[in-house]
């Protein structure tokens, strides 16, 4: 396999970044927001008679921004777009990244050729293979082609390849849960403060969250091809709560940052897995989230794996063992991650069947991570195909 190298060099250069300069400069700075009007110019997005796509979503762009700038000391907004125009989905990527902006917010409107799919849906960069995430993906994805030199610019953009697999692992490594986190508090909201149906925080290949090397989201606010969804979004009461949703999800995710906690605890149940999949068995209610991490229950079983709680990604070198002929360097520093939590949970818990007792236990930015390995790049992709083949079907490659 050939992972394109530079890519998988800048993807790393950025968590590194991120992970140094993290905490220092968010004291030290405004927090950037960056809010992308999805489509634009002669790409309409998706219609209905006279309602576009790229319209509402300008319009409720700007009024979030507005709100948060009026509201939110302490919050740069920034646009990729304040204005009628085409703007390519990897330059809306570029130019968050140049801002150094600590969160993207894509904003878009659903559509279906049935009328009858209707409600609210947030995706985080990911590889669900659920054709309903796919389709919608594969919508938004299409108007690449309004873009000039678009066969170049996503040339290694293909969600199909195991090398993009493995890519995205890398970024979701850096940002997944966070992104996740963001995701679920806008659902929340929806299906607390609008009539929209909640669809639920998603996982789909968005072309336009591809570049963005900060916790990010693209929002479909609901369905232009349902009536009353349209009849909803397009109504003045629609449009102001559908602001407030959006307001009041960066508020308790940039609350959650500024208390020092990462992402914001509550009111989430805890513990919180990145996995739908839901446990084998039951386990013992967590307590609340602190700074400090609880302590592990003593396993009793001491065939148990020893519990790595070391630093981040340890990079452990097995040396060549054979005399002759001389081999390569086997650098293994890849894992499998099945799912992460806020509070510990035991390697030998039930819901890790068929891996319990297999799995590590990492503590990173404040979450407990899963994981099977330390693998080579290659078992590392191997073990990933079958891991999605069990009950573990999000699992994605980490360092
Ligand atoms: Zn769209």
């Amino acid at each position: 396999m050939n992972i394109p190298r530079t890519l998988l060099s800048m993807v790393l250069t950025a968590f590194l970044a991120f992970s140094i300069c993290g905490t220092v400069t968010a004291q030290h700075k405004n927090f950037i927001l960056v809010i992308d009007a999805g489509h634009g110019g002669e790409d309409p997005g998706a219609t209905r008679s006279r309602y576009l796509e790229k319209d509402i979503n300008l319009e409720i762009a700007l009024s979030l921004g507005s709100l948060i700038t009026r509201s939110l000391p302490g919050v740069d907004v920034l646009y990729t777009r304040t204005e009628d125009r085409a703007v390519g989905l990897a330059a809306r990527g570029d130019f968050a990244n140049r801002a150094g902006a600590d969160l993207f917010l894509s904003i878009h409107t659903n559509s279906n050729a049935s009328s009858s799919p209707n409600g609210s849906e947030t995706y985080v960069m990911g590889m669900d293979k659920s054709d309903d995430n796919l389709a919608v993906a594969k919508l938004e994805n299409d108007v690449m082609r309004y873009e000039k030199d678009y066969t170049t610019t996503y040339a290694a953009f293909d969600p199909a390849s195991t090398e993009m697999s493995i890519i995205m692992g890398m970024m979701q490594y850096a940002h997944f849960e966070s992104s996740l986190e963001f995701a679920r508090m806008v659902q929340r909201r929806f299906a607390a403060d609008t009539p929209l149906r909640d669809r639920g925080a998603k996982q789909g290949p968005f072309a336009v969250l591809w570049k963005p090397t900060m916790p990010r989201v693209l929002v479909e606010m609901g369905f232009i091809s349902n009536d009353s969804d349209r009849r909803y979004l397009y109504s003045d009461k629609g449009k102001a709560a559908i602001v407030e949703v959006l307001y009041g999800a960066f508020r308790e995710y940039k609350e959650g940052l500024d208390s020092g906690i990462t992402p914001a605890p509550a009111p989430v149940p805890a513990p919180v897995f990145t996995q739908t999949t839901p446990p084998a068995a039951p386990v013992t209610a967590a307590p609340p989230v602190t700074a400090a991490p609880p302590v592990t229950a003593t396993p009793l079983v001491t065939t148990t794996p020893p519990v790595t709680t070391a630093p981040p990604a340890p990079v452990i070198v097995v040396p060549p063992v054979q005399t002759a002929p001389p081999a390569p360097t086997v650098i293994r520093e890849f894992y499998v991650q099945l799912a992460a939590a806020r509070t510990s949970v035991s390697v030998l818990d039930n819901r890790w069947t068929p891996y319990r007792g297999e799995v590590v236990e990492r503590q990173i930015d404040g979450w407990f991570k899963y994981a099977l390995g330390p693998y080579t790049e290659s078992e590392a992709a191997a073990k990933l195909a079958e891991v999605r083949r069990t009950k573990f079907r999000d699992a994605f490659i980490v360092r």
